[in-house]
């Protein structure tokens, strides 16, 4: 379960910082966001004021943190990246809230996943830029107002559903990121191989961005590993051979499912006879965490169209029999 996760592997993230534009028009795709977030942040500059929070909202993979630092760099701010499960109490966050510098992009990932009593905290440092630092215990706790530097806020979050109604409220702007079509995946490839300094054919470009379950992360990463192989079994070039052999050796197949996603698809089909399932119940038939599923392999398999939602659970599409070779049972649901 590496290849095509969306999540990051810790030693990928220094590959990433090199493949990653650096500014809005290098950042390929994401049209609309990227047009209201010029926007955004021409007006804010042309106040002279920090922009509204900004909230990204999409998969693992998509681009969140690569947006965050575009946004400091147009503004030609720093930045302070943090991370939901890093702030456990208020006081981590009040630590870092209390350290910003005027006009500093601080970018909060997985912004779900913060403390409670640290959102609340948040909600006022959003809207009044100030700070309630609590001194004392029990009934002789004084709160203890402490202005903040105007700041911007850019959160992430994998499903912005997750996030507390008042939270989601203080954002000025929620960009939903999208997967990316093959074309976009393809043009972020080609800027990839360039940047690695390889050779990759239109039609290697091609089939990779096929692979990639629209995600740029996985693009990359698939380049890489084909890269690989092309340097120790080929001649180091990238056509579509080396492509295609790369990537069965790496048992990533031709829709850019991986072992995951197939179990998961043949638990569903040969154990639940296509569903309809309950989500838990097929991962724990699968050994999985139900959140592994549901974040990682069930949105691309129902993007994909193989899984369907229903009131009563997950159902197999006759595309997905199809795709594991199976012949669906005379009573199968769809
Ligand atoms: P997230 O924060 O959503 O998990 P990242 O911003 O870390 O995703 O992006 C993962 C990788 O994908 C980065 O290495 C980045 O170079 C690449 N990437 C993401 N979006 C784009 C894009 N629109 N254009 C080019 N590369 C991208």
């Amino acid at each position: 379960r590496d290849l095509v996760s969306p999540e990051a592997e810790v030693d990928e993230r220094v590959i990433e910082s090199a493949l990653r534009p650096k500014n809005l028009d290098d950042f390929v795709g994401q049209e609309r966001v990227r047009e209201q977030l010029s926007l955004v942040l021409r007006s804010a500059m042309r106040r002279g004021r920090a922009p509204d929070h900004v909230l990204m909202s999409g998969g693992p993979g998509l681009g969140k943190t690569t947006l965050a630092m575009i946004i400091a760099a147009e503004l030609g701010a720093p930045l302070r990246i943090t991370s939901g499960p890093a702030i456990e109490r208020s006081g981590d966050l009040a630590a870092v809230l209390s350290t910003l510098h005027e006009g500093e992009v601080l970018f909060l990932d997985e912004i779900h996943r913060m403390a409670r009593p640290a959102e609340e905290m948040l909600y006022v440092a959003m809207e009044d830029f100030r700070v309630d630092v609590v001194v004392g215990k029990g009934p002789g706790a004084t709160a203890i107002p402490l202005d903040i530097a105007p700041f911007t806020l850019v959160g992430a979050t994998t499903r912005a559903g997750m996030l507390p109604a008042p939270l989601r409220d203080r954002f000025g702007f929620t960009a939903h990121m999208d997967f990316y079509r093959p074309e976009e995946l393809e043009r972020i490839l080609n800027r990839s191989a360039g940047l690695l300094g390889v050779e990759l054919t239109r039609e290697a470009a091609e089939e990779v961005a096929g692979r990639s379950r629209g995600t740029p992360r996985i693009a990359n990463r698939l380049l890489r590993r084909v890269r690989d192989y092309a340097e120790v079994r080929g001649d180091g070039r990238l056509g579509i051979d080396t492509a295609r052999a790369a990537l069965t050796l790496y048992e990533v197949d031709e829709e850019g499912l991986d072992r995951l996603d197939r179990a998961v698809l043949r638990a569903l089909l040969k154990s639940f006879r296509g569903g309809p399932v309950g989500l838990s119940t097929l991962a724990v038939s699968v050994g999985e965490e139900p959140e592994t599923v549901e974040v990682v392999a069930e949105p691309f398999l129902v993007r994909s169209g193989f899984i369907a939602r229903t009131p009563r659970g997950r159902v197999a599409t006759p595309e997905a029999w199809t795709h594991m070779g199976l012949v669906p049972p005379p009573d199968a649901v769809y």
